[in-house]
């Protein structure tokens, strides 16, 4: 594996195999990789000549000191399982690669997209996120983008930044399934500051999709988020919201629709906040 620390030297080099017809796979990550990482790692391989992972801890994405003060850092362990998944190049840059004293910070017009539910309790969130993500793309160049589930309205926001740079045709975007621990519980970089208390109190996020999915049919949506909410706070749970909405347009869906239906939730165990989703039908 090749660690690129400049992105004009990481940019050259893909430009080389590109233009000798070699595709490329991109997965961005944040580090403190696990599994759910590993299987956007594995899709990319299985489809691209090279993937290049990048391991970048985006300042401009967190709306809360102590989460980004907090957000565990693993780089020789992450170094090791991206050999152990034969990732081709790791993109490991410095918050002044990314964001250089030149660097003019783009307002993004998402629309209603980046107001409604991580963006109503995380403001600015996607706005950071397109900041770093229009500038990886633009290093990277991908063929493919994978993204997980997991981050569901992440995923549609790059989307719509794909589309609003233009880059709909050449960027194909992968979205990978979430990958789970035993439980229940969703991998996710933010589990590691779970002690075995809060852990097993996590996976009542992943129980209380199950309850939903098993009960959207036949109940009155307001009724089953409230009972779902009420569920979560039992366990000591600070619930952000449960939501039920329409998976092409996230907004709250009413009880019986017919479209495509996603249940969402956010939620806090001591601080630590944790997102989900499962898609109902
Ligand atoms: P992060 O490092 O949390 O920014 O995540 C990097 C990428 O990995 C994003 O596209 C996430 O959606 C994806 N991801 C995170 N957790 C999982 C998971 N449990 N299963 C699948 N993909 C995941």
């Amino acid at each position: 594996m090749i660690i690129f620390k400049k992105a004009n030297t990481l940019f050259q080099f893909l430009q080389q195999h590109k233009q000798s017809g070699e595709n490329i796979g991109f997965v961005p990550t944040m580090g403190a990789l696990h599994k759910g990482h590993l299987s956007l790692i594995k899709a990319s391989k299985l489809e691209n000549n090279i993937t290049v992972c990048s391991i970048f801890i985006n300042p401009a994405q967190f709306n809360n000191k102590e989460d980004f003060e907090k957000y565990p850092v693993t780089l020789e362990d992450d170094i090791e399982k991206l050999m152990g998944a034969e990732c081709d190049i790791l993109f490991l840059p410095g918050v002044e690669e990314i964001y250089s004293d030149h660097y003019v910070v783009n307002r993004y017009q998402l629309g209603k997209i980046e107001s409604i539910l991580e963006g109503e309790y995380r403001p600015k969130h996607f706005q950071g996120v397109c900041q770093v993500m229009d500038r990886l793309l633009q290093f990277v160049s991908p063929d493919e983008l994978y993204l997980g589930q997991k981050d569901y309205q992440q995923c549609m926001v790059i989307k719509k930044l794909v589309e609003m740079i233009g880059k709909q045709e050449v960027i194909n975007i992968k979205i990978c399934e979430t990958v789970r621990e035993a439980d229940g519980l969703a991998m996710s970089s933010r589990n590691l500051r779970l002690n075995n208390e809060q852990r097993n109190r996590a996976a009542h996020l992943f129980k209380t999709l199950i309850f939903i999915k098993e009960h959207f049919q036949h109940k009155d949506f307001n009724e089953l988020k409230q009972t779902a909410k009420i569920k979560l706070q039992g366990m000591g749970i600070k619930v952000d919201y449960v939501e039920i909405a329409d998976a092409n347009t996230l907004d709250a869906a009413p009880t019986n629709s017919s479209k495509k239906l996603i249940a969402l939730i956010a939620a806090s165990i001591d601080n630590i906040r944790l997102i989900d989703n499962m898609a109902l039908n």
